[in-house]
């Protein structure tokens, strides 16, 4: 037995050991799903989470500073001139840093910090915190005062200046800190590869994210559909989401993160760190093999496919697939206060169709609200905003938004001679699918389709199905609607589970409808992801699974081991299951156990 972690033996690795051997792991770790984790020695303390983005890694932790709140009640300022000359040599620290981090980088990303720094050192906005200071302010609260007085100023200002806004509340943000003697908030740079650890991720910070440094993230908060989970997946960092004890970690710590597992070791022994070497060497080897398009082992096919947000689409056509199936262009214009105009949208989508020509792409329409407000999409406060006007729901009031998007997509569509189809987000109703079908064709646009994301849509299937060619399954949404749990809720994760026996029957229902009236039915969602329940998914009638690229080598190795009619007897044990766990169970212990990842 190792001693425990604390008391290092001959044998027990430093943390900075530790950290080499994460930093090896990291750039070999295997992103796909794997499976069960080996007894941690017992001396190991283990932090538990809902496993959120396969792979693993060891690194030390680097933790992400929360906003610095000033206090309610200011203290009154001494000296009113040294509060102004600590608030402008806090800007100056700021832009300082700015200028320290551009260095480290080239081209946008330069750019925006350098830019950035500039803004620190603007001499209207010193002026501005200098006056407050000097009127008795102290220089934190002079400092805030100041730049949402400014901000305001943009903000009315509208277009280029109201986007400059966000830049000002970083700033202000980092002098605060500065000023509170606070660790400075947002994504950490501690200079080295690091396990992110927050309290959890706004999808910004996500896109924002440093992916040679980052190893692995863990959050407190956050369900295993989150939008960080999503982004994580799609940028193939292994992730654990809704880890409750993860405010006890600290920087410099080193963890082994197990994102299939969904654990967090601290400080792990040489055996864990092998432990998980080894099992990602084992998986890697495996799926290094899988390559193609996706068929079942009698032949017949499934279309693997894409999701794609951010990034470069030439990146995402890299990936082995057989086309996009889920666009979310959300995520392509989430940091716009404007609206992008049609010439801007028609510029995206063409390079990203170009990318992708000689393969279909399925385009979903904006899908704003609950949790991706964009601040061009005015939804008005909501006391229950999952519940309110998002997806679909945004074209009441304002129709001009989606007519342009499609008009945008349609010109590249006609640019690039790729194979598109369109789908719209969040449809309720069959009314719904035939309005959005009617706005579509009309625009041009030959192959349409709605997401399935609603009890509601579910159930009426045939109907929707009758007005459209096509629809895809998001089983994230289905999932949270299904089981009234709120999807970015770190506390519920069993309700969430995509194996949970009524997401699963809604599934099939779809599923036949789509058979019987003869559409294809694809599923978007992250259950797409899992590769056993790829297999029940498919034996449901699902003929098309869309997801992040590093999950796409476990699916296809799944389903090439299956047959059509094994996948379908699969599919009735989980829909016989009394529960998620059982359902899982059942399948995997009748599913091929030479598929070796579960
Ligand atoms: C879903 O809800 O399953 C889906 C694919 O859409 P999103 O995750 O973007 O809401
Ligand atoms: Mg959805």
């Amino acid at each position: 037995m190792m001693p425990k972690t604390g008391h290092p033996s001959p044998d027990t690795p430093t943390p900075e050991e530790a950290v080499r051997a994460g930093a090896d792991a990291g750039e070999d770790t295997v992103e796909e799903t794997a499976t069960v984790v080996d007894a941690v020695p017992a001396h190991t303390p283990r932090l538990a989470g809902v496993p959120a983005s396969p792979g693993a890694a060891v690194g030390p932790v680097a933790r992400m500073a929360a906003r610095p709140t000033l206090p309610d009640r200011a203290p009154a300022a001494e000296d009113p001139a040294a509060e102004a000359d600590r608030a402008r040599a806090a800007l100056e620290g700021v832009a300082r840093w700015l200028d320290a981090r551009a260095a480290g980088l080239t081209g946008d990303g330069a750019a925006v910090l350098t830019a950035q720094a500039l803004m620190a050192r603007d001499p209207e906005l010193a002026r501005r915190i200098g006056e407050r200071a000097e009127a008795g302010e102290a220089a934190a609260w002079a400092v805030h005062s100041a730049v949402g007085a400014y901000q305001e100023l943009l903000l009315a200002a509208g277009g280029y200046l109201a986007e400059r806004a966000a830049d000002l509340a970083d700033i202000r943000d980092r002098a605060v800190a500065l000023l509170l003697d606070e660790p400075m908030p947002g994504l950490p740079d501690p200079g080295h590869d690091h396990v992110l650890v927050a309290d959890d991720l706004a999808p910004a910070d996500t896109v924002q994210l440093d992916t040679d440094r980052v190893l692995a993230i863990v959050t407190r908060q956050g369900g295993p559909t989150s939008h960080t989970v999503i982004l994580a997946r799609a940028l193939g960092i292994p992730a654990v989401v809704g880890c409750a004890d993860a405010d006890t970690l600290r920087d410099g710590t080193a963890v082994a993160v197990d994102g299939d597992a969904g654990t967090v070791d601290v400080e792990p022994d040489a055996e864990s760190v092998e432990r998980i070497r080894g099992r990602d060497e084992r998986r890697r080897a495996l799926l290094a093999e899988s390559s193609g398009p996706g068929r079942t082992r009698d032949g017949s096919s499934v279309a693997l496919l894409l999701n794609v947000g951010e990034g470069d689409p030439e990146d995402a056509a890299a990936h082995d697939s057989e086309g996009v199936g889920l666009l979310r262009t959300e995520f392509l214009f989430l940091d716009r206060s404007e609206p992008p105009t049609v010439d801007e949208q028609t510029a995206v989508y063409t390079r990203l169709l170009k990318a992708f020509s000689g393969r279909a792409v399925t385009v979903r329409t904006l899908d704003a609200g609950s949790d991706k407000p964009l601040p061009f999409v005015g939804t008005g406060p909501e006391d229950n905003p999952a519940l309110g006007v998002r997806g679909y729901r945004t074209a009441r009031d304002q129709p001009g938004l989606l007519t342009d998007q499609l008009t945008a997509i349609a010109a590249a569509v006609r640019a690039t001679g790729t194979r598109t189809r369109v789908m719209a987000p969040m449809v309720s109703t069959p009314d719904e699918a035939a309005e959005f079908a009617a706005l579509a064709r009309g625009a041009g646009l030959a192959e349409v389709g709605v997401m399935v994301e609603v009890p509601a849509a579910a159930l009426l299937a045939d109907r929707i199905l009758a007005h459209v060619d096509f629809v895809s399954i998001g089983t994230n949404d289905l999932a949270q609607y299904t089981m009234a749990t709120d999807r970015t809720l770190g506390s519920l994760p069993d309700l969430l589970d995509p194996w949970q026996p009524a997401l699963v029957s809604l599934v099939a229902a779809v599923g036949r409808s789509g058979e019987r009236l003869d559409r294809s039915v694809g599923v978007c969602g992250e259950a797409a992801a899992d590769p056993l329940l790829a297999l029940v998914l498919v034996g449901s009638g699902v003929s098309s699974l869309s997801m992040s690229a590093p999950a796409l080598p476990a699916v296809r190795h799944a389903l090439a081991h299956h047959t059509r009619e094994e996948c379908r007897r699969l599919a009735d044990l989980a829909l016989a299951a009394s529960s998620a766990g059982h359902a899982r169970e059942e399948v995997r212990a009748a599913a091929n156990p030479e598929v070796d990842l579960w």
